[in-house]
């Protein structure tokens, strides 16, 4: 049957990424979209967690010359001390994410994380890249946030992009119904797909949520769907990069045959600075691991007869 592209379907989307080398083949579009139903601890995208716009502010620029104070609707703000200076305060409690504050900062101090666009709006931008894709077999993806979080915006972006004869990939926790999964993965030419922890109990304590569905979903993705996957593991010192677990991720893929590989991302603190930005305390401030820790990691994964690679 035929698939009519809804170009009205809309998600917060938080950024549309050009030129990006880590997001699947070639030289890609990434558009993130907000929303997501895990909290990975180490969560490099934490603007991403809520499906809806929200206040980021950047105490480090901020003067504070005071403007932003009175045109606030909810008296959320204030000017206080932060590291030998006084900066605005706002009070997470009383924000409603409105935005009045935002065009007033002139140290652009202030900013909102997403805004709702329609199919039709990220489409006509993508496809502005077109050339880039082709002479590089690249093409767009669709990261978070979750893009399963958003089924409709997700199929109907993943049809407009075929449409316009551009590749698609999906950078996803394959954490959704069934249904979910088999609306939008038709629709997607290869699947990145993060595999956290490989016992459901330590998965839940991680991320939120047990990983049996993950793991079904994956299966179901690439054996009855027969898309494409890349399985992608974040490896958080002390978290899930133990020996016993680095063999699960290996048997795992290897369990899934064919054109299966594994990416082993080494953990990064970039997320720690936008907690800070989005008024949530710094969740792990971990050193990351060295080069020759992700080549012993790398050699455990690839014993078991499967291409890995460090990085995405
Ligand atoms: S975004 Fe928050 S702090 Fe800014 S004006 Fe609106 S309610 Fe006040
Ligand atoms: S307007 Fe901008 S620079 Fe001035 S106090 Fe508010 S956040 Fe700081």
């Amino acid at each position: 049957m035929k698939f009519e592209i809804d170009y009205s379907a809309h998600a917060p989307v938080f950024n549309i990424q050009t030129y990006c080398i880590h997001d699947g083949p070639g030289i890609r579009d990434t558009v993130f979209v907000k929303g997501c139903p895990l909290r990975c601890l180490w969560c490099a995208n934490p603007e991403s967690n809520a499906a809806y716009p929200e206040l980021m502010t950047y105490s480090s620029k901020c003067t504070g010359c005071g403007r932003c104070v009175p045109l606030c609707p909810k008296g959320a703000i204030s000017i206080g001390p932060y590291e030998g200076k006084y900066v605005a305060v706002t009070d997470r409690d009383k924000c409603v994410n409105c935005g009045a504050c935002v065009g007033a900062c002139p140290a652009s101090a202030r900013e909102i994380a997403g805004t709702e666009k329609t199919v039709r709006e990220v489409i006509d931008q993508v496809k502005g890249d077109k050339l880039f894709f082709d002479g590089s077999g690249g093409g767009m993806t669709i990261s978070g946030g979750e893009a399963l979080s958003h089924p409709e915006f997700s199929a109907n972006l993943f049809a407009a992009a075929h449409a316009e004869g551009i590749h698609t990939a999906i950078e996803s926790s394959a954490f959704a119904k069934r249904e979910v999964v088999d609306r939008v993965f038709p629709h997607v030419d290869i699947a990145l797909l993060d595999v956290k922890h490989m016992d459901s109990k330590a998965h839940e304590r991680l991320v939120g949520v047990p990983n049996e569905y993950i793991l079904e979903n994956i299966r179901h993705i690439h054996r009855e769907l027969g898309v494409p996957v890349i399985l992608r593991m974040p490896t958080i010192p002390g978290m899930n990069d133990s020996i016993e677990n680095l063999h699960a991720v290996g048997r795992f893929a290897a369990s899934l045959g064919g054109d299966v590989s594994v990416n082993l991302l080494p953990y990064h603190r970039l997320g720690e600075s936008k907690n800070e930005s989005l008024g949530r305390p710094r969740s792990l401030n971990l050193e990351p691991p060295s080069d020759a820790d992700m080549e012993a990691f790398k050699e455990i994964v690839a014993g078991h007869g499967v291409p890995v690679k460090i990085g995405g």
